[in-house]
Order: structure tokens, then sequence, then C-alpha cells
């Protein structure tokens, strides 16, 4: 297995493959040219889809649960002995700093397929009688069944953690799955389908094709009449085009889309807790997790004092610099576009009369970084909820904080919004928290704690943050077909 990956080829049907037409990728970091990727046409996009309804009448069809579940554990096995190289190739990517890559997000994206064995071995299937009218009975059993071939379309915040979330699921419920990672963050999705086949998973059932989204491999994969269902994981918009792509043959999809999530910090919350929470909340990964905090709300008493503890948490929490040092937390926005979208939310949100607490700007490189993506993480204060940095997802590192005086009030604003991915809430009243969080519409409520996250737990979001859930039995819901047994005894 190569190292350097400095190309980035498809993987189709067990082996690496490529077309004619190359991209170039850049480094984050410097802004420099670190590889090329193949950009699958039609035609590549067309192999793999058959080389994954092939597999599904080899031997992968004729798995069981069991064997299938074991598959998964050895891939994890595989990742394992490969983490370093993995790891690497992340962060080649995507600039994101070694230690968050090394010790949360890869380890994270190997978990998922452990857990989804674990989750598929343990569900209890439905098992009852029904009495018959002549006498007698007849049990009824619920099984799954695969789909058949799911085409995955990934974002490239969390590269090889979203695919996981998808691929380990598909899998263990029997299905093939063609994946189209984003033209960003190509080189973990090769990196996994080299490995998975190498650790037994039959050619042709893992297949990855590379390259853009609009009028390119994205759309010719999703407009494929020989993937039966799509899961999608990025902005509302790109939603919108995958889910009419999807409606050509009535096929299921699963979208986890985009998000302006709110924290909420009470007057009773442990302020210095619920401000190094929060700080965690709007820098991780230079601010581009869907689960980002991008408004935060606080009550009024606290909100001088909460202000001054977030600036006080930021100067010890934010450290830029080269991505493999253990010291740096932050890396930069993922290309010189999404840079440029960040900035300009900073300049308008300062044009339309807010205070930046922290940041404000562009960030300020030494050599070699100097021309890579970087953005300074930032605070704002003093607009209105109507200001587009309070309602437009940002995807960046920021956030707008504003006082609140009532619960009322809070539940208002945050629901105020047309997304609903995820919120949190900060306070020492359980009963006030538990409260709050059932009145707060969105898929994931946490209480005193950020992204804590449990790959049983429903995950997906309210409104035009998604459709449909994953995560533990809704994951395997999605990726199967529910199938009655009923027979007379
Ligand atoms: P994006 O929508 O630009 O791209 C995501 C993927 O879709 C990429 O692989 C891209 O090539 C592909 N794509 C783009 N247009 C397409 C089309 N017309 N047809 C088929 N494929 C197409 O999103 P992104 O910039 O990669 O990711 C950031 C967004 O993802 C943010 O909005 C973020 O909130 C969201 N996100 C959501 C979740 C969640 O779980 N809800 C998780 C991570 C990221």
């Amino acid at each position: 297995m190569t190292s350097s990956l400095s190309t980035v080829p498809c993987f189709i049907d067990g082996r690496d493959e490529q077309g004619s037409t190359w991209f170039d990728k850049i480094d984050p970091a410097t802004g420099r040219v670190n590889g090329r990727v193949c950009e699958a046409g039609s035609e590549l996009v067309e192999r793999a889809v058959s080389a994954a309804r092939r597999s599904l009448s080899g031997p992968w069809a004729r798995t069981t649960l069991a064997e299938r579940a074991a598959m998964l554990r050895r891939i994890a096995d595989a990742l394992e002995a490969h983490i370093d190289e993995i790891v690497d190739a992340e962060i080649t990517d995507t600039g994101k700093p070694i230690t968050a890559t090394r010790n949360v997000e890869i380890p994270r994206a190997i978990a998922n397929f452990r857990a989804f064995a674990d989750i598929a071995l343990a569900e209890e299937k439905a098992d009852f009688y029904t009495p018959l009218a002549g006498g007698g009975r007849a049990r009824n059993i619920t099984v799954r069944a695969p789909i058949g071939v799911i085409g995955v379309v990934a974002p490239w915040n969390l590269p090889l953690l979203l695919l996981t979330w998808k691929v380990a699921p598909a899998l263990v419920c029997g299905n093939a799955v063609v994946v189209k990672p984003s033209e960003h963050s190509p080189r973990t999705a090769l990196l996994l389908a080299r490995i998975a086949t190498q650790a037994g998973l039959p050619e042709g059932v893992l297949n990855i094709v590379q390259g853009h989204g609009a009028n390119a491999a994205g759309a010719h994969l999703t407009a494929h009449p020989g993937v039966d269902a799509i899961t999608f994981t990025g902005e509302t918009r790109t939603g919108e085009a995958i889910m009419k792509a999807a409606s050509q043959g009535v096929r299921p999809v699963s979208l986890e889309l985009g998000g302006k999530n709110a924290a909420v910090i009470f007057a009773d919350s442990d302020i210095d807790a619920a401000a190094a929470g929060t700080v965690r909340s709007m820098f991780d990964n230079c601010g581009q997790v869907c689960l980002t905090t991008e408004r935060i709300l606080v009550q009024r008493p606290i909100y001088e004092r909460f202000l001054e503890s977030i600036v006080r948490h930021a100067e010890t929490a934010i450290r830029p610099g080269d991505p493999r040092a253990q010291s740096t937390t932050l890396g930069p926005a993922i290309s010189a576009e999404q840079r440029a979208k960040v900035l300009g939310f900073y300049d308008r949100a300062l044009a339309a009369g807010a205070s930046a607490v922290i940041g404000g700007g562009a960030l300020q490189m030494p050599k070699p970084f100097n021309d890579g993506f970087w953005v300074q993480p930032s605070v704002f204060t003093g607009l209105p909820d109507d200001a587009e940095i309070c309602r437009k997802e940002v995807f960046g590192p920021c956030a707008h904080v504003s006082p609140f005086d009532d619960e009322d009030e809070a539940v208002a604003r945050v629901n105020a919004s047309d997304y609903g991915l995820a919120s949190a809430l900060w306070s020492g009243d359980a009963d006030r928290a538990e409260r709050v969080a059932r009145r707060i519409q969105s898929g994931t409520v946490w209480i005193n704690c950020w992204r804590v996250r449990d790959e049983r737990a429903a995950f997906g979001g309210f409104k035009k943050s998604g459709l449909g859930r994953e995560g533990g039995e809704w994951s395997l819901d999605f990726y199967s077909e529910l199938k009655t047994i009923c027979r007379a005894e």
C-alpha cells in the first residue's frame, strides 16, 4: 500500500481505477497543490454501480448477519493497523490538527464498524402469534433484507468519520455501496476501500468514485437508476438536489444537512464550564462541524461575566499552527472559497454594526502556512436575531452572542430558525434543563455538554437540517427492507 498518496484514484470492483481526467488537490494549510485526484465521469460511475450490483449475486449475498458483523470487526482491526497512514491522509486533505484527528476522529471512524456490528447483532426481532379464524395460530417474525446498492455522498468536514457512519450499517445489513467522497477529502475513502478489501470484503461490495458533485460524479451517482437508496450528508441546498434525484424511481433518501445551532446559558449554570464547553463547540475543527454552535443566548445577569470567560478560555484553547504539531488546536478552513465565504460573513456582520469580542478577520500565519486558508476564530455581539450572521449557517469558527431574560424567550428564539440540528443548554437546574430540552426543536439537545455522541442514539435534524434519522436501529431501518414472514402453525 502506498503511503504518499500523491495521486488518488477511484476504487472499483476491488482495485484502483482511473479515467483520463484529474484535478489538483490543494493543501488547505499551505494553499499548495499536494496531489492529483481522479475525476470520475459517467463511465466510471457506471462501472462502480455495475460492480456493486454484481457483488449482490456473489458470496456477499449469501453471508449471514453474524458473518457480516465479523467482517466489520476485521475491517476495524485492519484500519487500526493502518491508523498512522489514515491520520496522515486525513491531515493531508484537510489540514486538521493531528491531536484531535489521531485521538478522536479516526478512532471514532473505526469504532463505527464495531458499534454497528454490535447494534445489528443485539437487535431483537418482533416475534408474535396471531389467532387464526378456524383455530390454530400463525407466527409472525420480522427480518431485515438488504436494499441493494446504496449511494453515499459525503462531505469534507469529518471525512472518514461521516463516511463510516453510513458505510458500516449499510454493509452489516448486506448491501453493496458506492461512495462519492467530497472532492476536498478523497484520500481516506480510498484507503478505507483498499484496507477493507485486503481484510476480506468481497470485490465490488465497497466502491469509491472520486470527483465533484453538481454535474459531475455526485450527480451521476445519485441519478443512476442502479442505485437503490441514497444517503447524503452536506449542505441543505445540495440536499434538495439529491432529494430531487432520488425521486426518480421513488428511492429512499436520508439527508443529514446544515444547522444554525444554538447554545443557551442560564444564569444558574457553572459559568466556567459553560464557557469552556461553548468555546469548544464554536471552534473545534475550525467551526467546520455540523453541530458547531453559531448562536449563543446568555441570561442577562451573567451576560458580561460569560463573555469575559469565553475570551479567557479562547485565549488558551486557540493555538493555530502546523497541523502535524501536537500543540496545534486550530487548522485552516478547507478551501479558498470557504475562507472567502466565512470572511464575507464577518465583514457583513461588522458592517451591520456588530462588535468583534475576539477575531473578526483573516488569520496571518508564518511560512509555510502564509498562503493557507486560515481565518480568525471570532465572537460577535450587538446584532438582532434577524441579522444574517444570526440566521445563516457560516460553517466557520464564529458565533454571535446576545442576552435573554426568561425561559420562554430563550425557547422561542432558539426555535425561530429554519434549521434544527443540535442545541446545547447549560444550567444547574436539572428540571429546568429537561423542560427546556423537550420544547426545543432540534434533533439533539445536549445538557451541560456538547458533541457527546453514542452510535446507538438517533441522529438527524428537524426542519431544513435533514430528513430521517440514522444511528442505532434507525440506521438499520434505513439500510434494510423489513419483511414479515407469517407462518400458520
Ligand atoms: P456540500 O453539500 O457542498 O457537499 C457534500 C457532498 O455533496 C460532496 O461530496 C459534494 O461533491 C456533493 N455534491 C455537491 N453537489 C451535488 C449534487 N448536485 N449532486 C450530488 N452530489 C453533490 O457540503 P460540504 O460543503 O461538503 O459540507 C458542509 C455542509 O455539510 C454544511 O452545511 C454542514 O452543516 C453539513 N453537514 C451536516 C452534517 C449532519 O450530520 N447534519 C454533518 C456534516 C456536515
